[in-house]
């Protein structure tokens, strides 16, 4: 075996750092550690982002199709398809922005847990925050209110991608 810092091998294998440069094994131990959590956290993160996607896009899909069966009530009582639609449209928004973010988030979480490609790592763990983020300011905006399925999804999402930004760009330097 030989030292991941300066290249000289290591006689004593019991030793906890490098007899060369001093350069600490255990500290790197925990460094890929951190590395997996924020993989795994990511991964997690991605999936709650999937759900979500998938919520959003089922609830517009219901909702649309509702008009459908109703639609001599919504007449008699003025409200047209469009501005039915129109209504409901932050569900799709929120879905799509979900369904969308799932992609990198999870394809970033899998190139962080074989070290790869530190920026796009980073930057599919920020689109899944901005994509939480967004779900929450629609949500808010549309007047939908938090339904609890939702706030499972969205706060762990949130606090998830938060983390593996931080732990990513912390272990910047495992990377390959
Ligand atoms: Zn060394």
């Amino acid at each position: 075996m030989n030292c991941a810092e300066c290249g000289k091998e290591i006689v004593d294998e019991t030793s906890s750092f490098c007899a060369y440069c001093g350069n600490s094994f255990d500290v790197k131990k925990n460094k890929l550690e951190l590395l997996g959590s924020a993989a795994i956290l990511l991964i997690i993160a991605a999936t709650f982002a999937a759900t979500l996607g998938v919520i959003g896009l089922l609830n517009y899909q219901a909702n649309v199709a509702a008009y459908a069966t109703n639609v001599d009530y919504y007449i008699s009582i003025g409200v047209s398809e469009a501005e039915y639609i129109a209504t409901f449209l932050g569900f799709l928004l929120f879905g799509i922005i979900n369904v969308v973010a799932f992609i990198p988030g999870i394809i970033g979480g899998f190139f962080s847990l074989l070290k790869k490609r530190f920026r796009f790592s980073l930057i599919s763990s920020i689109i899944v925050l901005c994509s939480s983020l967004a779900t929450f300011i629609i949500i808010w905006y549309y007047g939908y209110g938090y339904a609890d399925i939702v706030l499972m999804s969205e706060i762990p999402m949130l606090v998830f991608s938060f983390l593996s930004i931080f732990l990513i760009n912390k272990s910047k330097k495992e990377f390959i």
